[in-house]
């Protein structure tokens, strides 16, 4: 393989194509930024755990080793900062959660993501915050446009259309261009208009967030999950907190409901003033199972997927675009719970 078609450059192309850049592969983007801001407004954060459930995430450790030396490397590519590894508090909501807590830190299996309980006097937490390692956030909305500046000679901006998509030879040519292979990462657009995707695999989900200010006096630096998330965020005067989880509707505009039940909710540990800057809105890719989609198309040679990436892509995209560049380029395996096979 030479020359590989991208469409879409959000969180899950720029992580596929900056792997196979590493490989030495010539790629093309197509990406048209007015389709979908998913990658553009997400919280960025990433956690192995499911923090409400206490759930380890499926496939956690994998996901875990390639987060470092991924941004790492996409940071110095871009020659910018964006990646932020820090721990996240998790406020625990009774004696039974502060009981689990110990013993879950205890097991080997969560031994290293598990710290200490601790306090923070900005926070209302009376039976404490359980620290959580081996997480952090990615400034999201950074990355895209650093790495987007450094590829802009390799985008098309245009919406890619599938039917326009040739076969030949081994390969497909796109507006008179020949690629050897095409992956497909448009995020939830594709469940509409794509018809090389499975039917019925996405369940997409709306998301809201808000960026606001908190009263002077006393405004906590770390980054706490209580129901939502509330993250400091670099200026040192504005956070971000959410975000909520609406489906059924897909509609990419904010609601007062979305913005009252993020405030209620952090009313709950924060009683200073806070003043509201900003609402984003998103959609998330996700599908039926809640597990992601990558790898190679059952019937149409060289046509692959990174897609489904749900609330998990910043900890997904690493591992995942690692495996997919592996299948293409050596004929790798994909564990079958995340092949996008399984919907065929
Ligand atoms: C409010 C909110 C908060 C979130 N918080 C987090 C978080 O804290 N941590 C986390 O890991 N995830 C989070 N997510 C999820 C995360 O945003 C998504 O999983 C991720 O952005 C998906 O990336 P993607 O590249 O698959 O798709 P997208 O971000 O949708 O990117 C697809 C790109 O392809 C383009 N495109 C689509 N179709 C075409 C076409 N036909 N032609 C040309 N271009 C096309 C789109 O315009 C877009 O630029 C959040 C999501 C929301 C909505």
């Amino acid at each position: 393989m030479k020359h590989i078609l991208i469409v879409g450059q959000g969180i899950a192309g720029t992580a596929i194509g900056f792997r196979l850049m590493q490989r030495n592969l010539n790629v093309t983007w197509i990406d048209n930024q007015n389709l979908s801001n998913a990658s553009r407004v997400a919280s960025g954060l990433y956690n192995p755990i499911v923090l409400k459930r206490m759930r380890l995430v499926h496939l956690a450790d994998a996901f875990n080793e390639q987060i470092y030396s991924f941004y790492k490397s996409l940071e110095s590519f871009t020659k910018n900062t964006f990646f932020y590894p820090k721990p996240i508090y998790r406020v625990l909501h009774s004696i039974e959660e502060q009981n689990n807590w110990y013993q879950l830190s205890e097991n080997p299996k969560w031994s290293t993501m598990l710290g200490d309980i601790v306090n923070d006097n900005n926070i209302k937490a009376p039976f404490g915050l359980g620290t959580v390692q081996q997480t952090g956030w990615v400034d999201t909305a950074n990355m895209i446009a650093s790495f987007r500046e450094r590829i802009k000679d390799k985008v098309l901006d245009h919406v890619f259309v599938p039917q326009h998509l040739e076969h030949k030879n081994n390969g497909y040519e796109y507006r008179g261009v020949y690629y050897d292979a095409v992956v497909f990462a448009e995020g939830w657009k594709a469940a509409k208009d794509n018809p090389y995707y499975p039917k019925d695999a996405f369940r997409p989900s709306k998301g809201e967030l808000l960026t606001l200010k908190l009263d002077d006096r006393d405004t906590p630096n770390r980054i706490f999950h209580f129901k939502h998330f509330l993250i400091p965020l670099r200026d040192g005067q504005t956070y971000r907190t959410g975000a909520t989880y609406v489906h059924g509707d897909l509609s990419e505009t904010p609601t007062e409901k979305s913005r009252i039940e993020m405030l209620e909710s952090l009313k709950t540990i924060y009683s200073g003033k806070t003043e509201v800057i900003k609402q984003d809105v998103g959609i998330r890719a996700a599908t039926k199972d809640r597990k992601p989609m990558v790898g190679r198309h059952p019937l149409h040679k060289n046509i692959y997927f990174l897609n489904g990436l749900g609330s998990r892509s910043i900890l997904m995209a690493p591992y995942l675009s690692h495996l997919l560049t592996e299948q293409m380029l050596n004929n790798g395996d994909i564990e079958p719970s995340i092949d996008i096979s399984r919907f065929f």
